[in-house]
């Protein structure tokens, strides 16, 4: 499928569905503590989601049986909630959540310490943010889209974490998940020229161990060596300037 580029009307519809869905990920940040279930927190954020009259981009996702993606520890992404899936004190949670509003997607995530966590926990997390970070200065007019993949991988490479190669990040619009395909590493080519009103979901997902992951059920990602793993991401607008974050409040 071609990438598409969106008309202001349909900007603004994804610029308000940006807007609704970093809400969301507020109030979200602002239950978790220790002995929080991640079937209740998947119950908050589909009921956030829904006084906004949108609808939870996941649910029924070819199947998927909740509203958001909740994975703890070395849980990568796509982590089922479950009623007997408890927050510890002193475990990281990434939470993947989408909206729909009007017929188009926002798609973010963010990981968060439970309690206190260790030094090593926080780094993950504070780098896996700054790697997104380094993608999106890379996402302008005129640059080429793995440019955004190169600067996220060797900012990450660098410091010593796996990057997931399994996963990458997508364009987004009327669907989910749209072309192009966006790698966290380098890759051959430059990939397709950037154009204003492109909107990509950038989404590095790191690990503190190996690159590698493994599936322990129908969904669940988890890093091969069992490490902890941080994901952080965005729906962005690509400019003829600064790209614009769309799902960050
Ligand atoms: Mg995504």
């Amino acid at each position: 499928m071609p990438v598409t580029v969106k008309t202001d009307e349909e900007i603004a519809l994804m610029r308000e569905a940006g807007r609704i869905l970093a809400l969301t990920h507020q109030e979200l940040e602002k239950a978790i503590k220790p002995g929080l279930s991640t079937w209740e927190l998947d119950r908050l954020a589909e009921d956030v989601i829904r006084s906004y009259g949108c609808i939870p981009s996941f649910l029924d996702y070819e199947g998927f049986p909740n509203s958001i993606c909740i994975s703890i520890n070395e849980e990568v992404v796509h982590g089922i909630p479950r009623k007997d899936r408890i927050l510890c004190d002193g475990d990281i949670v990434s939470i993947d959540a989408g909206v729909i509003y009007k017929g188009y997607h926002s798609d973010a995530a963010r990981t968060h310490g439970v309690g206190k966590i260790s030094p090593e926990k926080q780094k993950l997390m504070d780098v896996t943010k700054e790697a997104f970070y380094m993608g999106v200065r890379m996402a302008r007019a005129g640059n080429h889209l793995h440019d955004i993949s190169t600067a996220i991988g060797a900012y990450a490479e660098r410091l010593g974490y796996g990057v997931v190669r399994e996963l990458t990040g997508h364009g987004i619009g009327k669907k989910l998940h749209e072309d192009p395909v966006i790698p966290n590493y380098k890759v051959i080519g430059k990939g397709i020229l950037l154009k204003a009103g492109m909107t990509l979901a950038v989404e590095p997902m790191l690990n503190m161990g190996t690159c590698r992951v493994e599936w322990v059920d129908d969904w669940t990602v988890v890093s091969a060596d069992r490490s902890p793993s941080a994901h952080y991401e965005n729906t962005i607008l690509i400019t003829d300037g600064e790209p614009e974050i769309l799902s960050e409040g």
